[in-house]
Formats: structure tokens, C-alpha cells, sequence
């Protein structure tokens, strides 16, 4: 079976993006507006030889009953069933508190997390991929899921954490 890897993040540091790089086509909606929740959340994608079961983690993003509550219910649900989680934070936004929230609900879990700085094309993201250092959760991998900088330093981390 596959391995199953879900990406979790706050909304618009790129998961449906990375989501759709990772299945090889669009069947996650990016959209740059917080809170599009249309996404596909389950797919199979490929990274270098590994073939993959993805799971997006969209959903909380329109919660009228506070974000928080229904993310990290969200995040709980797709790691009961992951084996790796990616953990994507904005790079050109450095680390957010709502990022330093997430990080200590994923260091509390048993399951691997790879923590990833998104939007790090042209080494924009150099100072944000830096600071996610204090998160706790070793060394970042800088990405550019939009442009698919990374990828390889991505897989890499993925193959540690299987
Ligand atoms: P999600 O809310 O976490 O699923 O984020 P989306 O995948 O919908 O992306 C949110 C916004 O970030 C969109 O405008 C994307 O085009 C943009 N984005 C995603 N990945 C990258 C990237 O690698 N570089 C840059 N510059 N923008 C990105
Ligand atoms: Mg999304």
C-alpha cells in the first residue's frame, strides 16, 4: 500500500498547490482568497519513485465557529490516517502565531512531520525558511510548490520519515 501523506498548514501557504504538484494535476482549487474549501481532499501522486496517497486538509477554512477548534480537528482526523505529515508554512511571511500554534499540536504527534517553507522561489523565502528553525520540528525544507523548487529536498525528507 502506498504511503499516505496529508498536508497541513494554516490557509494560503500553498497546501492545494503543493497538493496538486504532488498528483501531477489540478484537482485541489487554489485560490489566493483565505477560505476557498472546494478543494479535493484525497488523491494518489508521485514524488520521484514513491507513489503517494495525499490527503488536503481544506475544510476549517470557512468555520463560523472559530477557526481553531475546527482545524485542529481537521489536522487530528488526517493524522490518525497518515504515515508522514508536511507541515507548510509561507516563507514570505515567516512564521505566524497561528504556525506556532499548529507546530505544537504536530510535535505533540506520534507521526513524522516535515516541515516544509513554502514560496521560496528566487530564495524569497530564505529569512522565513530561517526562522521556521523555532518551531521546533528540525530542519525546514524550503519549496516552491507553485514552481516546484524543492522538490527533490522534499522527497529526500519524505523517504527519512517513512
Ligand atoms: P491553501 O489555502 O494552503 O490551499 O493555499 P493555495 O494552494 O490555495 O495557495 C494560496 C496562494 O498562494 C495562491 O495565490 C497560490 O498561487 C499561492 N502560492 C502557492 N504556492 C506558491 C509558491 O510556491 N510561490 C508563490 N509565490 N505563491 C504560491
Ligand atoms: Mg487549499
Amino acid at each position: 500500500r502506498p504511503p499516505t501523506i496529508a498536508v497541513v498548514g494554516r490557509p494560503n501557504v500553498g497546501k492545494s498547490t503543493l497538493f496538486n504538484r504532488l498528483a501531477g494535476k489540478p484537482l485541489a482549487i487554489v485560490d489566493d482568497r483565505p477560505g476557498v474549501t472546494r478543494d479535493r481532499r484525497e488523491a494518489r501522486g508521485r514524488l520521484g519513485d514513491l507513489d503517494l496517497r495525499l490527503i488536503d486538509t481544506a475544510g476549517y477554512e470557512d468555520a463560523k465557529d472559530g477557526i481553531e477548534a475546527r482545524m485542529r480537528a481537521q489536522t487530528e482526523a488526517a493524522l490518525k490516517h497518515a504515515d508522514v505529515c508536511i507541515f507548510l508554512i509561507d516563507g514570505r511571511e515567516g512564521v505566524t502565531a497561528l504556525d506556532e500554534r499548529f507546530a505544537a499540536l504536530l510535535r505533540k504527534s506520534d507521526r513524522p512531520v516535515i516541515l516544509a517553507v513554502n514560496k521560496c522561489e528566487g530564495k524569497q523565502g530564505d529569512a522565513g525558511a530561517l526562522e521556521a528553525w523555532n518551531l521546533g520540528l528540525g530542519e525546514p525544507v524550503p519549496i516552491s510548490a507553485a514552481h516546484g523548487e524543492g522538490m527533490a529536498d522534499l522527497y529526500r525528507a519524505v523517504l527519512d520519515a517513512l
